[in-house]
């Protein structure tokens, strides 16, 4: 399937889960199983041409498909968290959100030090959690100079955000 394919796949919500907001719903390409395999076909090339040692993706969206990337090559998975999800000490990085704030949390034995670490998510935004999740993952002794999204909204800058912390952004597909 191309990408053009694959966006055919995503469900668009108006309004959710705030008035203005449009929801780029996964759910519906994720339901169709070639649809998936081509996803993780994609982003797993992805993350070879970059030379991952390891994945991390974040909670929740991003364990669907960073684990199935880390399955694909065979490399380690690693869990960023929401708080207090992980039953040891962690390290932590908080991070603004549009309205309040939030924080992502990792088990800090998860990476040798220089391991090449390539962050996945489902969507860029504004580029907020995924910078939050590169800070959290140097902070652990990760190399990390590559992101890989299955959406892009290019117009909120997530990605620029992104490449002047020093981390490319791949996306399959973007909504303007
Ligand atoms: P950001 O930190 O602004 O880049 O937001 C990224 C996170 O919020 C991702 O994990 C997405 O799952 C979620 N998200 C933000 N905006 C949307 C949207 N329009 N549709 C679906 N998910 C979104």
């Amino acid at each position: 399937m191309t990408p053009d394919e694959l966006k055919l796949l995503i469900r668009t919500v108006p309004d959710f889960p705030n008035a203005g907001i449009q929801f780029r719903d996964i759910t519906t390409l994720i339901g169709n199983g070639r649809g998936l395999a081509a996803t993780v076909q994609m982003l797993a090339e992805a993350a070879q041409a970059a030379g991952a040692a390891g994945i991390a993706g974040m909670e929740a969206r991003g364990f669907i498909f960073g684990a199935a990337v880390a399955v694909q090559l065979e490399l380690p998975f690693i869990p960023i968290r929401k708080p207090g999800k992980l039953p040891i000490a962690t390290i932590g990085v908080d991070y603004a959100l549009e309205y309040g704030s939030d924080r992502l949390e990792i088990d800090p034995d998860a990476i040798e030090e220089g391991d090449n670490v390539v962050i996945v998510d489902d969507l860029i935004a504004t580029g907020g959690t995924a910078e939050a999740a590169a800070k959290l993952l140097r902070m652990a002794g990760a190399n990390v100079e590559q992101s890989l999204f299955v959406i892009d909204l290019p117009d909120l800058g997530g990605a620029r955000l992104l490449e002047d912390n020093g981390v490319s952004v791949f996306s399959i597909m973007q909504f303007e």
